[in-house]
């Protein structure tokens, strides 16, 4: 999926393909977690073809995650892995572009895809759809924890 480049940020972000490493160790290290909390933002859109209200989507969706995960990291939690929409999302532009090191690599967030995680089979098995509606565009953000920390329900 990345690598056919639809978002335009494959090589361009530090946290997106292929620079945030290989799948395969990404795939095995995201399998060191055993429970999570997925959540998703739904935006919406004057019409399909609606790119600016995407953007804002999806921005307001990075957001959204940062805001978690300064959340998290303040409550004391630290063995997590915090995975959110395509292209970090911290920077306006990412010093990849630049080919200069990560501006803020504590707060860096990677993509769910980029972990390979198949985002609409792993929806089926909750509560929340993939697909919200006519006109609106749905963002997703995955929590993973280590068995030893006590999880939500
Ligand atoms: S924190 Fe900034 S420089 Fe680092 S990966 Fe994210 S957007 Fe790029």
């Amino acid at each position: 999926m990345c690598e056919s480049n639809a978002c335009g940020l494959c090589g361009k972000c530090w946290m997106c393909p292929p620079d945030v490493g290989g799948i395969d160790a990404l795939m095995a290290e995201l399998r060191g977690y055993s429970c999570g909390i997925l959540y998703q933002s739904i935006a919406q859109l004057e019409d399909s073809f609606d790119f600016e209200g995407m953007q804002a989507g999806g921005k307001a969706h990075s957001q959204r995650s940062l805001a978690l995960d300064a959340a998290l990291r303040k409550a004391g939690h630290c063995e997590y892995l915090h995975l959110s929409k395509g292209g970090c999302g911290v920077c306006a532009t990412c010093a990849k572009v630049e080919n200069k090191p990560c501006r803020f690599p504590e707060k860096a967030l990677a993509s769910l895809e980029a972990y390979g995680v198949n985002v609409s089979a792993t929806v089926k098995h909750t509560s929340m759809k993939y697909i919200n509606g006519v006109n609106t565009v749905t963002y997703f953000g995955l929590i993973l924890f280590k068995e030893n920390v006590p999880c939500p329900d």
